[in-house]
């Protein structure tokens, strides 16, 4: 893409509104446009990574042997009168009246609308275990809308929805996410600690949520620092392997990690000392076990291997895809404006021009620009090097393919890391190899 032609907006003022990093970043570098109080247009730049982020997400779903669907934003009333939560959710529920005087609302999670439609197809319980989820924008009229894509009103969340025979089953459905989770965060270049957490307005027995750590964090955090270098993400490599999993499981587990809710002093007071940690963190997911719950009251139950009739065991997994967005660039940023993981990143490389006009600098600049491809950005403005340097910063690309008179007299491009800001003096080619890998 030539920056020329692209619609990459950025803003040289810090916007007042902002009060974290992520927030004032992701409005300088053209991200996202607030449209009203806590609702976002993702721009051209934003919706990349959005994109990227959703991609790992989904990757990881299907890994861990999720069915993806797409259900739609817009609920009726009437499928959560129900479950019996519909008066209970209160206030964070937008509630839509149609022109038929029907009551419908804009779905603030699915858990209803997934029973009714597994209702529908699970005749035995050799539909069982299944897990579905879908992709799909949330609205919840927050009190508080605030830190921009952190806590909005409307945002993105993958949801997935779990139906088993037994508690067993179900809980192996739960350990199975719980390491899918782990591995999205990896895989996403974050160090997301599962913690205890309370059911909340869910319900149920057994729940975590998994916190990315940083100061500007809402929630209160304790864990054992063994969470700073342990790589659990890689101890699964079979999720049907339900004794190998459970073990996993119960390894990491086992190793302190509470949210503020759910915080023990004493057993954390048992630690040693120097393992103590106490902070803030994000957080980006959440997974849920709550059993019958939701199939008992919506009346979905399937024959057993008996005859019998059961209601199935279900649990729910929720990540923050837009959320994540934001807690990407809290965890990676600097003075000069985002480090993009190269696993997110919108344009995997900047190329800028620093001489437009220039028959040498152009014709490299189209010889790598040729070559990345869609992969790149081409900064062609006839802009200051300054500017050029400034807005790649900004933005945060992870490599800078620099092109002066000089080099390309020479035949060499200037090649910038982002994250660490080493440069060193190379080939096209060599250039392209270093890009890529
Ligand atoms: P929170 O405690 O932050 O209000 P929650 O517990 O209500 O979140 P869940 O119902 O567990 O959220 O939703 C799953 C995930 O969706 C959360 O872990 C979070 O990452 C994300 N999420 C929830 N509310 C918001 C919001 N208002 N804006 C952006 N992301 C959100
Ligand atoms: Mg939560």
């Amino acid at each position: 893409m030539r920056l020329s032609r692209a619609f990459l907006p950025t803003l040289k003022e810090t916007p007042a509104e902002a009060q974290i990093v992520s927030h004032r970043l992701m409005l300088r570098a053209g991200l996202v446009r607030q449209t009203s109080a806590g609702i976002y247009a993702w721009l051209p730049l934003g919706w990349r990574v959005l994109q990227n982020v959703a991609r790992i997400v989904r990757e990881e779903q299907d890994r861990a042997g999720a069915h993806e669907v797409l259900m739609p934003t817009i609920q009726s009333a009437e499928l959560w009168r129900q479950s019996g939560r519909y008066d209970g959710y209160g206030k964070e529920m937008l509630r839509i009246i149609d022109r038929h005087d029907r009551e419908m609302l804009y779905g603030p999670t699915n858990e209803e609308m997934i029973t009714d439609i597994f209702k529908t197809y699970a005749k035995s319980y050799r539909d069982l275990p299944r897990n579905l989820y879908h992709i799909q924008w949330k609205f919840r009229d927050e009190v508080r809308p605030r830190f921009g894509v952190m806590r909005g009103r409307e945002f993105l969340m993958k949801d997935a929805y779990s139906f088993d025979l037994t508690a067993e089953g179900a809980q192996h459905s739960y350990r199975q996410m719980f390491f899918a989770y782990l591995r999205t965060f990896q895989r996403l270049g974050l160090k997301a600690v599962p913690m205890r957490a309370d059911t909340g307005p869910i319900g149920g027995n057994l729940s975590h949520e998994f916190i990315v750590l940083a100061e500007t964090g809402e929630s209160g955090v304790f864990y054992d620092s063994r969470f700073e270098a342990s790589d659990w993400a890689s101890t699964v490599t079979d999720y049907d392997d339900v004794a190998g999993l459970k073990q996993a499981f119960d390894d990491v587990t086992s190793v302190y990690a509470a949210t503020d809710e759910m915080h023990d002093a004493a057993a954390f007071d048992a630690l040693a000392p120097e393992s103590r940690r106490e902070g803030r963190g994000i957080e980006v997911g959440h997974i849920f076990y709550f059993g019958t719950k939701y199939s008992a009251a919506m009346g979905l139950e399937v024959p057993g291997p008996d005859g019998r009739k059961v209601a199935p065991e279900m649990g729910s997994y929720g990540i923050g895809v837009s959320r994540l967005v934001g807690a990407l660039i809290e965890a990676n940023h600097d003075d000069a404006g985002i480090i993009w993981p190269d696993a997110v990143a919108p344009y995997r490389a900047a190329i800028l021009n620093l001489k437009q006009g220039d028959a040498a600098c152009d014709a490299m600049c189209d010889q790598l620009h040729a070559a990345l491809g869609d992969d790149s950005i081409y900064d062609d403005r006839s802009e200051r090097a300054g500017v050029k340097f400034a807005d790649a910063d900004l933005m945060g690309f992870p490599w800078q393919a620099i092109i002066g008179p000089r080099g390309a007299a020479a035949g060499k491009v200037e090649l910038k890391r982002r994250a660490t800001g080493e440069r060193d003096e190379l080939t096209v080619e060599e250039a392209l190899v270093r890009i890529r890998t």
